[in-house]
């Protein structure tokens, strides 16, 4: 809202297709449930037909992708055609702080894959196939890094900072 740009969560547009008992939502929620990734080629013709939507032809944030290689490399082409630049936040935070806070949103919103255990092979997902990517983009000059811990309207400030220092700025 604040850039006047679509926000766009992978995750949730794989928890809107299982919702709508979907194809793409039944393929989605074995590996949802278990803490796995989609798998690329699920994952990414996904991001490639909603970018490619007329609101998102001058910009728009992605929310969870890419988070493998593969990934990466797919962003790379889907940017290429289209002209827009790429800037990359990455917010970090204790692993214990995560857990605590994904067990909170359990209570408030009852996802199926915020219990303690899938939590867990989640942030084991993250460090193993994601957290390598920072790196990556760190050498290509593309990263900011946001200490995610504290209250939320202190790390949005940081966010809105971040993006500044990379000349996004909200009008
Ligand atoms: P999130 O809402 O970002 O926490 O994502 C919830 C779940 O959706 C993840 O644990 C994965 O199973 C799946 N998912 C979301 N984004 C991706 C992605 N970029 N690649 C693979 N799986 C994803």
């Amino acid at each position: 809202e604040r850039l006047s740009i679509p926000a766009i969560s992978t995750g949730d547009i794989f928890r809107a297709n299982v919702a709508g008992a979907t194809e793409l939502g039944t393929q989605a929620k074995a590996y949802m449930d278990k803490g796995e990734y989609v798998p690329d080629s699920i994952t990414n013709a996904m991001v490639a037909d909603r970018i490619a939507q007329a609101d998102c032809e001058n910009g728009f944030l992605l929310d969870g992708y890419p988070r493998t290689t593969a990934q990466v490399g797919e962003l790379d082409s889907m940017l290429k055609d289209s002209g827009l630049a790429l800037d990359v936040v990455e917010i970090t935070a204790d692993a214990e702080a995560v857990v605590a806070r994904l067990l909170k949103r359990a209570g408030e919103q009852g996802r199926a894959d915020d219990t303690e255990p899938v939590i867990r092979r989640r942030l084991e997902v993250y460090a193993e196939s994601t957290a390598p990517l920072a790196d990556l983009y760190a050498e290509r000059d593309l990263l900011v890094q946001v200490d995610g811990m504290g209250e939320i309207d202190v790390v949005t400030g940081r966010i809105m900072e971040a993006l500044a220092s990379r000349g996004i700025t909200g009008s």
